[in-house]
């Protein structure tokens, strides 16, 4: 292969000529790529060469100049001009080539950065004769490691604890505040899963909502709950982020730390300082009041009524001033302890200030029950309270409001209690009042017949009443319905309206109701001795109803005294039914099942549906008495008593019409296709031997 120097002809001279611009302009093209340029100083001649590619390293267009030492100069950055001229001049000074980066000033006045290489040539005087040297542009690269080493210095120095880890979860590199929150150094957790940190606070679910978010969000933020080496437990903020390649793969999670415990608990701190009595840390007024004020909208929803009781002890002042404040605080807090002690978990005690507390009792069933925590508050102070060796003698007073009967916004209700408990100071303290009038006689009237109820039964104070059912088709009379009376000591007798409900609340029913039914089972055995076969109708209430004994008592007394199931009718009013429908459908039907007949009491009061109608065993339909009231004179009432009839011939049926009064009470209840009817028409409820006669002397001549 022929070597340049080998071409010696003209044609020779030209083909080298051509084959060296080909060479050259490859050589340019390869320094376009590589971001080189050169430059040759020819020191002899005092000439200087810069390829193409120098000058558009300096932003110009190529050739656009003849280059000089000047302007070469000139394009360096103003603060490494003396440094690149200073390597120039040492480095000829010491024959030796050099190397060196700096910035230079492009065309346009932007900020570059160059490599640079240098060699000189020496004549054999030893003086230089030519300098070669290279530009390589690095610009980019500059720019690229700066950013990275901005972002390492960031991480190293951050504040926020950063992990990252690989697509397997193992830990590649922390930093150093991660290191600090968590309490492992790198070595000890790099390779690791941050399983190691779970504090185990978390469930299972938790962990995976939180992948799910990465994985669709390709992030997650929230609180976590971690443990530290030393095994304590911190509160963090943390944030995940998925991080992917440019191929759109997943390459890393990485994790931003923040440790917020002492956050969270300065947020305790400032919510107890603001929500709760540092004394008794019991909560304070303005709790309280959001608390009450909370509930409300949800009382008026549902209905419900609520109480709230002020309670203020009595003689504390004196406490205070004779012992002293020490003593006086040992004392509330004490009080705050023996008071909550009584009242439900859900119950808020707060201390409005001083020596007053105040709690709400939700959902009431009944004044007496309220009336009676109130009395359990006032009993706990009859005894003396005791403190270190001392043994105070104090007594509480209480003033009740009812949501929504005296009040119906927080403050008014505050100030109902407050009123009635002074009421309550006035009337020679320790003791409780409601604030209105009518309620304290209400309540104490309730007590009373509660009490009183206590041992009715064992006075033989009860007894029944029969009122008789008559069928104005056959002309007979075909049943009666037991209706229990209270034969008070000092009250006379007591009508049932006044003692049920009471008894109902009080859970005494089911004692009186197995009476009852003994009693009226036992009466009907006795006429049916007698021949006259009649159907006996109880009442039964809900209470009693939902006693779990309730379907084998009954079914043990009708045993033993020996009476068929199928000539006792147990009468459940529509409303108890609808309360808890499938409940009542279950016992229902057990008690169908064991032969008793049912009937549906006060119906038309409820709000039943035809489809649990038609579910339910009942075999008679009780048309409510206030539908019977106009019958013969208002239409409205007349068609509503058809359908009900119409419905209940539809379902199968009976249908009996209680509170008939008066001839054209029945005159339009037989027009109307009932042929059941009870009321006053035919007779008041009666005593068994009063019955007795009833039927022996019955004769049909109604209508
Ligand atoms: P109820 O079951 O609807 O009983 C019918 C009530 O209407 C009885 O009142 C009865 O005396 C009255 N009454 C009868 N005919 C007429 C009439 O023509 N006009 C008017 N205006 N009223 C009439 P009483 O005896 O006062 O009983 C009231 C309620 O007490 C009963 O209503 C029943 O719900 C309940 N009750 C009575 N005895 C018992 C019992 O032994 N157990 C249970 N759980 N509740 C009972
Ligand atoms: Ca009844
Ligand atoms: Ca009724």
């Amino acid at each position: 292969m022929k070597q340049l120097g080998d071409f010696e002809t003209n044609t020779d001279i030209l083909v080298k000529k051509e084959y060296c611009k080909k060479l050259y302009s490859g050589f340019m093209q390869a320094q376009a790529l590589a971001n080189i340029g050169h430059w040759e100083l020819d020191l002899v001649e005092d000439t200087l060469y810069w390829s193409d590619e120098v000058y558009r390293i300096f932003g110009f267009e190529p050739q656009e100049f003849d280059a000089t030492y000047e302007a070469f100069l000139d394009h360096i950055h103003p603060e490494d001009r003396e440094m690149v001229n200073d390597a120039y001049v040492k480095s000829l000074h010491e024959k030796r080539g050099y190397h060196i980066e700096h910035r230079i000033v492009r065309k346009d006045g932007s900020v570059g950065f160059v490599e640079e290489r240098c060699e000189h040539e020496f004549g054999s005087d030893g003086k230089p004769k030519r300098s070669i040297g290279t530009v390589h542009d690095i610009t980019e690269k500059k720019l690229a490691e700066n950013e990275l080493f901005l972002a390492s210095t960031l991480f190293k120095k951050m504040n926020d604890g950063v992990m990252i880890t690989d697509t397997a979860q193992r830990i590649i590199i922390v930093n150093a505040a991660f290191s600090k929150m968590s309490g492992y150094e790198p070595e000890e957790i790099i390779g690791k899963t941050p399983n190691i940190m779970s504090s185990g606070w978390h469930d299972k679910n938790f962990y995976q909502e939180l992948w799910k978010s990465i994985n669709a969000d390709g992030q997650w933020s929230g609180e976590v709950i971690d443990r530290r080496k030393d095994g304590e437990l911190y509160t963090a903020q943390l944030n995940i982020i998925a991080i992917y390649n440019n191929k759109d793969e997943l390459t890393n999670y990485i994790s931003i730390v923040n440790d917020i415990s002492e956050k969270k608990q300065k947020e305790t701190l400032i919510h107890n300082l603001a929500y709760f009595d540092s004394l008794t840390e019991l909560p304070n007024r303005v709790l309280f009041q959001e608390r009450v004020s909370r509930k409300i909208p949800s009382l008026k929803r549902s209905g419900k009524k609520m109480a709230l009781l002020f309670i203020d002890m009595d003689n504390f002042k004196n406490i205070n001033d004779t012992f002293g404040h020490f003593t006086g605080d040992r004392f509330l807090i004490e009080v705050a302890k023996v008071i909550k002690n009584l009242l439900r978990e859900q119950d808020t005690l707060a201390r409005l200030g001083g020596d007053e507390f105040a709690t709400v009792i939700e959902d009431i069933d009944s004044l007496v029950d309220v009336a009676s925590i109130a009395q359990k508050i006032i009993d706990i102070f009859a005894k003396p309270l005791k403190i270190e060796d001392k043994e105070f003698y104090t007594g509480a007073s209480v003033g009740i409001s009812i949501y929504p009967d005296d009040a119906r916004s927080y403050e008014e209700l505050v100030k109902a209690a407050d009123t009635a408990m002074y009421q309550v100071k006035e009337a020679g303290k320790n003791g409780y009042k409601f604030y209105t009038q009518t309620m304290n006689e209400k309540v104490t009237q309730r007590m009373h017949i509660e009490n009183d109820l206590r041992c009715a039964i064992e006075k033989d104070e009860l007894f029944l009443e029969y009122q008789p059912k008559v069928n104005i088709v056959t002309k007979s009379v075909y049943g009666m319905e037991a209706l229990v009376r209270w034969n008070h000591t000092t009250k006379g007798v007591i009508r049932p309206d006044e003692f049920i409900p009471i008894s109902e609340e009080t859970g005494q029913i089911l004692l009186l109701g197995l009476w009852v039914a003994k009693r009226a089972i036992y009466d009907t055995k006795m006429l049916h001795d007698e021949g006259k076969r009649v159907i006996v109708s109880i009442n039964v209430s809900s209470k009693q109803l939902n006693d779990a004994s309730f379907v084998d008592d009954i079914c043990a007394i009708t045993d033993e005294i020996g009476l068929e199931r199928d000539f006792i009718e147990l009468e459940i009013t529509e409303t108890h039914i609808m309360k808890n429908v499938d409940k009542a459908l279950q016992i229902l039907n057990e008690l169908h099942k064991r032969g008793f007949l049912l009937s549906i009491d006060d119906f038309g009061t409820g709000y039943s549906s035809l489809n649990y109608l038609k579910k339910l065993p009942t075999k008679t339909i009780k048309i409510d008495r206030s539908f019977v009231l106009d019958i013969d004179k208002n239409p409205h009432d007349r068609s509503i008593v058809a359908a009900i009839i119409a419905m209940a011939n539809s379902l199968g049926k009976d249908v009996i019409a209680e509170g008939s009064e008066t001839r054209e009470h029945v005159e339009a209840l037989r027009l109307l296709e009932c042929s059941k009817v009870q009321g006053y028409y035919f007779s008041k409820p009666l005593k068994i031997e009063q019955f007795k006669e009833f039927i022996a002397d019955f004769k049909y001549d109604a209508i």
